[in-house]
């Protein structure tokens, strides 16, 4: 059975519904969570896969909020989550400005320190979803693979392509209720960082 050790989740567009371009989730009465992201976390959780978010807030560095302002927000998020039983198990943030850091995706930084935060987390045997190419993009640079979630025919560089979250997280795990105990998780081997299927 393959090993699935975390699986990175950007957050605007792949948890919660984006703001609109230039805008920013500054406060938590903006959050709105996509359908099916909640239960899709708590069937990680239930899987044993670490759940971890990393995102680029930008609007930090053009002073559009506080960093207070999105760890606000990530309460938020991480209260309605524990209604249905998830959680996320850790934040990483990026509140830099473009080109001044290692960090903003698409860097690898948020996802190397995250590894460097929890030995024994392999970004080998890990999986980022993200909404965006740059997530695909971080996710490479790191060793890690990638799900891009877009509609189908999207271009990417991703090992796989999902319409959503929930859709993406049962391709890899399998749906809690389907899913006989003993089923391995989804995943084919890691052909060389080149040509992977595409879901
Ligand atoms: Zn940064």
């Amino acid at each position: 059975m393959e090993v699935l050790d975390a699986v990175f989740l950007d957050r605007d567009g792949t948890i919660n519904v984006k703001a609109p371009e230039g805008s920013y989730i500054t406060r938590p009465s903006q959050l709105r969570l996509l359908t099916g992201a909640a239960n899709a976390i708590r069937a990680l959780n239930d899987a044993g896969v670490l759940v971890l978010v990393v995102t680029n807030q930008r609007g930090v560095a053009s002073r559009q909020m506080s960093l207070a302002d999105v760890e606000d927000v990530h309460q938020e998020l991480s209260s309605r989550l524990r209604r249905v039983g998830a959680r996320v198990d850790g934040f990483y943030v990026c509140p830099h400005a473009d080109l001044s850091c290692g960090c903003r995706k698409p860097a690898p930084g948020l996802l190397f320190q995250a590894s460097h935060d929890r030995p024994g987390l392999r970004l080998d045997r890990s999986v980022m979803i993200g909404d965006s190419e740059i997530d695909v993009e971080a996710a490479a640079a790191a060793g890690a693979r990638a799900i891009r979630l877009g509609p189908e025919a999207t271009k990417t560089r991703a090992t796989w392509l999902y319409p959503d979250l929930a859709s993406a997280v049962r391709a890899l795990i399998g749906s809690p209720d389907e899913r006989p105990e003993a089923q391995p998780p989804g995943i084919p081997p890691l052909a060389n960082g080149t040509e992977f299927r595409k879901g």
